[in-house]
């Protein structure tokens, strides 16, 4: 099962967190494959990580809301897409236009001239009036404008810019697991993350540095076939860890959507009465099929009726007749 480990390690100021996600990695990429419409190899590894990669954010930012990775690319992948609720449930998808090379990475897959942007959007759950979600967004470029190869380049890239914190980020996907070991230095308490202190400390921290030279050792394949305990202990067996409770289940990763057919009609009343009854004229309903999950939505005719006249204020034979 799905499942993400938190720990520290004792007097020191570093944490680290591990995910883990199988049978919710493997469900995304069946439903995709039973829609006929699987991601090439090179995508579904992109998109592993990026989902990891959401996990250990969301759990390291504890943001009260979606948590979304976009990356949009100028190569044949135009945009893939992580969402992350608080909760850890998470989805993903891409748009891949064109042939992807076997063992294309970033670069190849995204970045090819140079326009790639990776966005992380932070929308919370109750937006108070006018209040618009959070983003950053950075370029697929490291700090010698040399293109990025991995996504975990970039969002460590992302952590350093915008939450001014030293993290080291592990990723790898194939079509069983998708992983991520993610350390980071801990912010110092009662000190403002942005403070200038702070900033002072980045990189010279000799506890961080050491132990994150350590995960860094850790290999792909050790990363996907080793079970927590073990994986924790082969790296980290030196160091005095302390581990919470892994979350697992309900309280773990898993994949959810978010769609609905209420969103779907909302989705077409923004398109307006005559776009949606010459789709009805021309196909004779409606098909909407979610990205994300693979749902498709059928509405026809009488629905269509329904969703354009305003909600009745009383039951149907009720209605008083001016
Ligand atoms: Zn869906």
């Amino acid at each position: 099962m799905s499942e993400l480990h938190k720990f520290i390690f004792d007097g020191l100021p570093v944490r680290g967190m591990l995910v883990r996600l199988t049978d919710s990695w493997r469900e995304v990429l069946q439903r995709r494959a039973a829609a006929n419409d699987a991601f090439p190899e090179p995508v579904r590894v992109l998109l592993g990580e990026m989902a990891a990669a959401g996990a250990l954010m969301q759990s390291s930012i504890k943001f009260d809301g979606a948590l979304v990775l976009q990356v949009y690319g100028d190569g044949p992948v135009k945009l893939a897409v992580v969402e992350v609720q608080s909760d850890l449930a998470f989805r993903v998808t891409a748009k891949v236009v064109g042939e992807v090379a076997p063992q294309a990475q970033v670069e190849a897959m995204l970045n090819v001239h140079g326009q790639g942007r990776c966005a992380i959007t932070l929308d919370p759950k109750t937006r108070f009036p006018g209040q618009t979600p959070y983003q950053g967004v950075v370029s697929l470029h490291g700090d010698q404008r040399e293109p990025l190869q991995k996504i975990s380049e970039v969002l460590e890239h992302y952590m350093l810019q915008s939450e001014q914190l030293d993290t080291c980020l592990i990723l790898a996907a194939n079509d069983d697991t998708a992983a991520g070991l993610l350390i980071q230095r801990v912010p110092v308490e009662g000190v403002a993350n942005l403070g200038r202190r702070n900033e002072d400390d980045i990189g010279l921290n000799e506890d961080y540095n050491r132990l994150a030279m350590l995960a860094a050792t850790l290999t792909r394949d050790e990363l996907l076939t080793l079970d927590a305990d073990t994986l924790l202990r082969r790296l980290f067996w030196e160091e005095s860890l302390r581990r919470f409770p892994p979350q697992t289940g309900e309280d773990g990763p898993r994949f959810a959507c978010t769609c609905s057919r209420e969103r779907v009609g909302r989705m077409l009343i923004g398109l307006g009465r005559p776009e949606v009854d010459d789709i009805i004229v021309e196909q004779s309903r409606v098909e909407i099929g979610c990205d994300f999950c693979g749902i498709k939505y059928h509405l026809d005719a009488v629905d269509v009726g329904e969703l354009f006249t305003p909600t009745p204020q009383q039951a149907p034979g009720s209605a008083a007749i001016n």
